[in-house]
């Protein structure tokens, strides 16, 4: 039955990865939003960060906190072991938490997901301009393009379906009139992300003034990309 061998080695493959405990998990997500301002990457209340603690479970920011006063006690843990999703803490989780719930149910390899409304990514996704594979960072680490999701209202099925098409075979994805999501197998990597996509839509934005970006050719893109899965990729990456 090799469903079942294959199931076995996924609920491994997980006890390895994403057990955490959940103050550890809270101080990984508090810490990310103190880091995302010092980055200058966020601004006010805007925006959410998620860290998974196993394959039900995730610590994510609270609704309409400011990074700036956030205790790991804010941070809300939700389980999404069904579609009825609970949620424990001092405060209501984030309204934008099904979009995580849905990275970390399709996007197994996943374990931190950001959500920014960073200026230079939203720039981009007021444009709605899908950016070409322009810089070698970039294309390493988020993928040969970013693509930008159909509008859609915050918080409905349709932004998490828009956005989790946009998402396929990405570490990150702008939103239409909104802002952007960035995602990493750690908070770590999901944070590299973050940073890498700005920078990416800062120097996008900045071409389109000095006679336009010129791109890096689509075989060198992937060549890169499947160099940096492979090399970074001993975490059983997938390239979906
Ligand atoms: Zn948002």
């Amino acid at each position: 039955m090799p469903f079942l061998g294959e199931e076995h080695c996924l609920r491994r493959w997980f006890a390895r990865m994403y057990i955490m405990n959940t103050d550890e998990a809270r101080q990984i997500v508090c810490d990310a939003g103190k880091k995302l301002i010092a980055n200058g990457l966020v601004g006010g209340t805007w925006g959410n960060i998620s860290c998974r603690i196993d394959d039900a479970k995730m610590a994510i920011t609270p609704s309409g906190m400011s990074y700036e006063t956030l205790g790991s006690d804010d941070i809300a843990i939700v389980d999404f072991s069904s579609d009825d999703v609970t949620w424990e803490g001092k405060h209501k989780p984030s309204a934008e938490m099904k979009l995580h719930i849905a990275i970390y149910r399709e996007r197994k390899n996943i374990g931190a997901v950001i959500h920014s409304h960073s200026m230079n990514a939203s720039t981009v996704a007021v444009a709605r301009r899908e950016v070409p594979p322009i810089l070698d960072d970039m294309v390493q680490i988020i993928g040969p393009t970013i693509r930008v999701a159909d509008y859609a209202l915050p918080s409905t099925k349709k932004i998490v379906k828009k956005t989790m098409a946009a998402l396929k075979g990405r570490n990150a994805a702008l939103m239409a009139n909104h802002g952007a999501v960035c995602i990493g197998r750690d908070m770590e990597e999901a944070f590299t992300c973050t940073f890498v996509l700005e920078k990416t839509c800062r120097a996008f934005i900045e071409a389109e003034f000095l006679g336009g970006a010129k791109t890096i050719n689509k075989f060198e893109a992937h060549l890169m990309r499947q160099y940096y899965l492979r090399k970074y990729g001993k975490r059983n990456v997938d390239s979906d």
